[in-house]
């Protein structure tokens, strides 16, 4: 009766109040620097990884780093009673692919899958880069230990799994080490097409490339600021979805920004001592990056990473010249501000593996009219609380206004006109875990 009576406040607690949940807390503070620290050197010291580098070696080139990541997965599934899908998924790409595909290669990714209990085939994603590179790309035997590029996301994405799979989850969770980033994005495409032969739902993906580095090119160091980086609306877009934004609005609310708002917010709610940074474009000027791939088939995909880059520990071959030491070698690795990334992709990992799906059919009306008004079609799911409506000033880049609404499927929000600001709407859990926002994509009368 006791403990009946303490888990039902708890459980009220956590719906008035809205916010926490101690074990989003617990995720962060089991994440491991030094575990982090300990899989960067065992990455850095394979010499190269580079996609085109040597596949048949137990200690050097990117087979063995594969068939390492492979194990560390099949080690952290042992220890949760087998409960990771540890698998290759790879492709071949044929030689003059591009200029950076000197021979034929095969691609090949490693992916672990912790299945959902509720959702197995919906899924949300967290990615790290296998491979690495120096000055010239198509150099794939000179040392290239890509600690930073991309060690870090990769160690990070262990470390996720490591933390994340002590629990269960309704939706699925993928960790994923992607190959062939340096040559031109092939590893991303081979999974993505993937994914859509074997339908899968993804609700997002987190790509990490290059989160361990706290000392810019530009002077700052800053082990508190991150960027994320999203694409504002699907290059997969209708012409008619192209025309109706013009006159209803969504041109910065497609889905991957929307992941973008999610992840902003739980770092604000749970690691008030980081600084999220959303950055409004698909990656940094010119440049790109593994989410892209998922982005060009549809799925909402993000890139997280530092904000402040060191260009001379990037893509270099390690030498020293005028008192500059070039190379992406692990003593410029931050392990305290990887490991703080880490956590901002466990939490929102875990806050969406454990919030129900998002609405879906979300309709908004209220043309020349004193009231904004909503319907949608409710979610099937014995954890649903209900809905949340958010809104903000069309010039804010954070839902600041919300009201819960309970456990309906229409709604009139009186005395807001629609003129004056952006609409979604999320699902919102008993557990106190919200869905992402959705941005109405019919109009109504
Ligand atoms: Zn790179």
């Amino acid at each position: 009766m006791k403990t009946f009576l303490t888990s039902t406040l708890l459980l009220i607690s956590t719906i008035l109040i809205g916010q926490t949940d101690k074990k989003i807390y617990d995720i962060i503070n089991t994440v491991s620097s030094k575990r982090i620290k300990n899989d960067i050197k065992t990455l850095s010291d394979f010499g190269t990884r580079h996609t085109l580098s040597d596949t048949v070696s137990t200690t050097r080139g990117i087979g063995a780093a594969r068939r390492w990541i492979k194990s560390e997965f099949d080690n952290i599934s042992k220890d949760c009673n087998n409960c990771l899908e540890v698998f290759y998924q790879k492709d071949l790409v044929k030689k003059g692919a591009n200029q950076r595909i000197v021979k034929d290669v095969v691609v090949v990714n490693v992916v672990a899958i912790q299945r959902g209990t509720k959702y197995p085939n919906r899924f949300i994603m967290m990615s790290g880069d296998i491979d690495s590179r120096v000055t010239n790309p198509n150099n794939y035997t000179s040392d290239s230990p890509g600690a930073n590029d991309n060690a870090s996301g990769m160690a990070g994405t262990i470390e996720a799994a490591r933390v994340l799979s002590k629990y269960q989850f309704d939706q699925s969770i993928i960790y994923v080490g992607l190959s062939g980033e340096e040559q031109g994005l092939f590893g991303g495409k081979g999974l993505a097409q993937y994914a859509k032969e074997k339908k899968w739902d993804i609700v997002g993906v987190m790509n990490n490339d290059m989160i361990g580095n706290i000392k810019g090119v530009d002077g700052v160091i800053d082990n508190r600021t991150f960027r994320i980086f999203s694409e504002p609306i699907p290059p997969t877009e209708t012409e008619k979805q192209r025309k109706s934004r013009r006159f209803y609005g969504g041109e910065v609310d497609g889905i991957s920004r929307q992941l973008a708002r999610y992840i902003h917010k739980t770092v604000k709610t749970y690691m008030p001592e980081m600084n999220p940074m959303m950055v409004y474009r698909l990656d940094r000027f010119g440049r790109g990056g593994h989410h892209r791939p998922f982005n060009d088939v549809g799925f909402a995909g993000i890139r997280i990473m530092e904000a402040h880059e060191n260009y001379t520990q990037q893509h270099q071959d390690i030498r020293e010249e005028n008192g500059i030491k070039y190379g992406d070698v692990i003593e410029h690795v931050n392990f305290d501000y990887a490991a703080k990334l880490t956590a901002v992709n466990a939490i929102n990992l875990a806050s969406i593996a454990w919030a129900p799906p998002a609405p879906s059919e979300v309709k908004i009306g209220g043309i020349v009219e004193p009231s904004v008004k909503f319907k949608w079609k409710k979610v099937n799911d014995s954890n649903i609380l209900g809905y949340k409506i958010y809104w903000r000033d069309t010039t804010s880049p954070t839902w600041d206004h919300s009201r819960f609404v309970g456990d309906v499927d229409n709604f009139v929000l009186d005395g807001i006109v629609i003129d004056n600001f952006f609409f979604g709407i999320a699902s919102v859990g008993k557990n106190g875990h919200e869905s992402l926002v959705v941005f109405p994509s019919e109009i109504f009368r």
